[in-house]
């Protein structure tokens, strides 16, 4: 049905695909996976006309095709179901269903009895019942993914490109969801399936190709592939490789064992995202979080700082309790986030060095409302001096630096707070490997004078060299707490593709 051969795409700095086959058939429900930046949406983009491809052909059907626009491969029969659904929220359902294609009457009007009967019946042969004349906005998110995918089979799809379809539904929804993928299997139609989530994946997927770094590294019937093969291949990390391995080098700080935690957290839960997680860090103890890319990582570290309301759960901080879902509490009680985003959540490029490190604190180093200059001058100085920034001066924009002394100068903003829980999510993606390695001493030397650190890296080195224990993350939940000796990248590739701990529904 489908079959792209040597799709190349560069971006600027980024080679996203790289020579990548991929060929789908009639009635083959194919899973594309792979780790941050793999190159699965670019891909996903390629094959949707959104991007054009550098090099690389796509064959539809037998015949060769090229998409300037995103619509040209809709009409070709290339359908895509994005997480967030791009349909109308206000018209009905059965407009949505029928969007530019609504059958019309002798004089060019629309006919709204023949398009709520047809859409009617296109909704049931899916198996979902609504009432079509109903605002789209009615229906709960998985509802409306029903009618984009009903849309995308009335509109005959020869093959549908599914983008993490289920992280936002409900266990029940997403059982509806497979028998419409089985349905659409039934009629032949080839479906592309990303998503995260191991145990859907086998459930649902025929075939698996795994992306890394914009190439393919495999291609298969999943069946023949256990998990630990397939978090193996998209971490790539061979488990040859790996088996016996221990730590060479433990550069975590060292903490005594009857330390009361820093930070004790309970049970937190979020809709969608985290089902009961617990950590807890000892002051001078650095924790890391494992995980694949939608375990929850990023999520747990989000609630704790308050930034992800959690809808139950508890946050301690040296003991006293903290309100959870909000920002400022977190601050005041000592905890600081590192956001994994740094252009999005982070660095302000325009502002200068020492605005930039100021720019939480600054109500704490104000008085009677008016800014102390001489003080913020004092704390900047320490800083930078500390953090080894390298800049002309505390007055260059931030945008002019190197992308290692942006994070510093983030990581000096929440050291101005006096945290008491550094939470780190992937504080050094992105940056040359010197000041890799500068960013993790600092990391040490902070938890080596009392700070309890949550770290999160996908890389695998980072993480067991750098901590002290780890919990794994899997769908939201923890399934393992390795420790001391067990922190190997073995034990932790085993963790993280175990079967146990998987979903309940
Ligand atoms: P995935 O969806 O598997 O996480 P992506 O296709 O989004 O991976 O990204 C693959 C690589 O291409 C990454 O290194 C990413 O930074 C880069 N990339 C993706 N889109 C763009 C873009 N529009 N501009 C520049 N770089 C991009
Ligand atoms: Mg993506």
């Amino acid at each position: 049905m489908l079959s792209v051969s040597g799709l190349t795409k560069s971006f600027p700095g980024a080679r996203a695909l790289d020579g990548v086959d991929l060929t789908v058939g009639p009635a083959e429900v194919h899973a594309l996976i792979g780790e941050n930046g793999a190159g699965k949406s670019t891909l996903i983009k390629v094959l949707t006309g959104v991007y054009r491809p550098d090099e690389g052909e796509i064959v539809l059907a037998g015949r060769p095709v090229r998409f300037a626009t995103p619509l040209e491969a809709q009409h070709a029969g290339i359908s895509t179901i994005y997480q967030e659904v791009n349909l109308v929220p206000l018209m009905s359902v059965a407009r949505n269903l029928f969007l530019g294609r609504e059958p019309r009457g002798r004089l060019g009007l629309i006919d709204f009895r023949r398009m709520h009967r047809e859409a009617d019946e296109a909704l049931r042969a899916l198996g979902l019942r609504v009432d079509v004349r109903r605002p789209l906005r009615s229906l709960g998110v998985g509802a409306q993914q029903m009618v984009a995918l009903a849309r995308a089979v009335a509109a005959d799809a020869r093959v549908v490109v599914m983008d993490e379809p289920t992280s936002s539904l409900e266990p029940r929804e997403v059982r509806t969801l497979f028998e419409v993928v089985r349905t659409l299997k039934g009629r032949g139609i080839a479906v592309i399936y990303v998503s995260h989530r191991l145990d859907e994946l086998y459930e649902i997927c025929d075939t698996v190709t795994v992306l890394r770094d914009g190439r393919r590294v495999h291609t298969g019937p999943l069946a023949e592939l256990d998990r630990l093969r397939l978090v193996s291949l998209m971490l790539g990390r061979e488990m040859a490789e790996v088996r016996g391995k221990g730590r060479t080098k433990f550069t975590g700080a060292r903490r005594t064992d009857d330390d009361e935690p820093v930070l004790d957290a309970t049970d937190l839960t979020v809709r969608h995202s985290l089902r009961g997680v617990s950590v807890r860090v000892r002051p001078g103890e650095v924790v890391g979080l494992g995980g694949l890319l939608g375990s929850g990582r990023s999520e747990t570290a989000r609630a704790i700082a308050g930034a992800l309301p959690a809808d139950s759960g508890r946050v301690l901080v040296a003991g006293v309790p903290v309100r959870t879902g909000s920002t400022p509490a977190a601050i005041r009680a000592g905890i600081s986030l590192l956001p994994e985003d740094r252009k999005a959540e982070g660095i302000v490029p325009g502002l200068s060095v020492r605005e930039n490190i100021a720019l939480a604190a600054l109500p704490g180093l104000s008085r009677f409302g008016l800014v102390d200059d001489a003080r913020i001058d004092r704390v900047v100085d320490t800083l930078v001096k500390r953090l080894r920034i390298k800049a002309s001066g505390p007055h260059q924009k931030v945008g002019e630096l190197s992308g290692g002394n942006q994070q510093k100068v983030l990581l000096a903003r929440w050291l101005v707070m006096r945290p008491k829980v550094l939470l780190l999510d992937e504080p050094t993606r992105g940056i040359d490997v010197g000041a890799k390695a500068e960013v993790r001493g600092l990391i040490d030397e902070l938890a080596g004078e009392g700070l309890g650190v949550l770290l999160i890296s996908s890389d695998m080195e980072e993480l067991i060299e750098g901590s002290e224990r780890v919990v794994v993350l899997r769908d939201g939940a923890v399934v393992a707490e390795l420790t001391g000796a067990e922190v190997t990248e073995e034990r932790l590739l085993r963790a993280i593709a175990s079967e146990e701990g998987g979903h309940d529904d």
